[in-house]
């Protein structure tokens, strides 16, 4: 590796490292802040945005191999809280890709047909191919989050009673693990976000949803009343990053209250896990070679 790209990869892994979390046992949410930028300030922004922009581009160029490798696929997954900015990260990821090998699925409350399956099924129906990218809007993270803030919503879930025990929460983050180890071992790349934004920051959001004409359309109602179940919330998230968080499927805990911070730190973060990848185009062997001197001698011959 020459020493520039040694040095750029040097500059991502202090974005990402503060919030990678490999091992689950000792998180804690609140270590997180929210409105940290890594030391950068606003004066910073300019080159926050430039290194974003070479990001996106290293994000296309590793693409580009991973469609022609046709081996890995890397399953980018996105959970947070209202307004935190879940769609603008992902459109930011999206801009420079090849929208060929990548894939965007959103989840919202599950249909009746979802309800009559396992939660898993209907993100399984969308994993991404080998070679591609897929972009998991919400998840099957929902299961352990809003249905955990919400437990009536497991009566829709037509579960056996005898299956809903105390130990629930526990036993579908041990199964989502295992889910996420085996994807790992099947060559799809975990990586999971989650944007944190403030509590504070969200009621800014939304005023601002409600004060701009333009913004009314993103404002629902229902948003503001989950503000209330604010910490039980977090509490499900730290349970649930603590029992699957892994080497193989890391939790990036995002800073949300600067959105030019958290799209900088997302791109870097999936920059740099395709870098691990060490990917690369296919090489061609003698009888390839031949087949494509052989083409080029049948074009060149040709007389128009
Ligand atoms: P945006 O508001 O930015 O358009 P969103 O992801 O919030 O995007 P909505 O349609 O507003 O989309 O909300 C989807 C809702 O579906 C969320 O409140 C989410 O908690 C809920 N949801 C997703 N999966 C499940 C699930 N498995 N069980 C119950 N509710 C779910
Ligand atoms: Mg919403």
């Amino acid at each position: 590796m020459d020493r520039e790209k040694r040095e750029i990869r040097k500059r991502i892994g202090k974005l990402v490292d503060p919030c990678r979390v490999t091992r689950g046992k000792k998180f804690r949410l609140k270590e997180f802040d929210p409105g940290d930028t890594g030391g950068l300030g606003s004066d910073q922004k300019p080159a926050a945005r430039e290194l974003l922009e070479k990001g996106i581009r290293w994000l296309a160029e590793e693409q580009d191999k991973l469609y022609a490798q046709d081996r890995h696929s890397l399953l980018l997954l996105f959970q947070a809280m209202d307004a935190a900015g879940k769609d603008g990260t992902i459109r930011h990821v999206m801009s420079g890709v090849n929208p060929q090998g990548c894939q965007v699925f959103s989840f919202k409350q599950p249909s009746m047909e979802e309800l009559d399956h396992d939660y898993l099924w209907r993100c399984q129906k969308c994993l991404p191919e080998r070679g591609r990218i897929g972009i998991f809007n919400r998840s099957y993270y929902e299961e352990v989050l809003v249905v955990r803030a919400h437990p009536e919503l497991l009566g829709r879930q037509k579960l056996p009673p005898g299956l809903v025990t105390k130990g629930i929460w526990k036993e579908r983050l041990d199964d989502i693990a295992g889910f996420e180890r085996y994807l790992g071992r099947q060559g799809t790349t975990v990586l999971k976000f989650f944007l944190h934004v403030s509590r504070k920051e969200q009621k800014r959001r939304f005023l601002e949803r409600l004060d701009q004409p333009e913004k009314n359309w993103k404002f629902s109602p229902a948003d503001i009343g989950e503000r209330g179940y604010w910490d039980d919330y977090m509490a499900a998230y730290e349970d649930a990053i603590r029992r699957t968080a892994s080497r193989e499927a890391p939790w990036f805990v995002v800073p949300a209250d600067n959105k030019w911070y958290t799209r900088l730190v997302v791109v870097a973060a999936i920059v740099e896990a395709l870098w691990k990848l060490d990917l690369a185009y296919p090489g061609i062997d003698a009888a390839r070679r031949k087949e494509i001197a052989a083409a080029r001698r049948s074009l060149m011959l040709e007389k128009r």
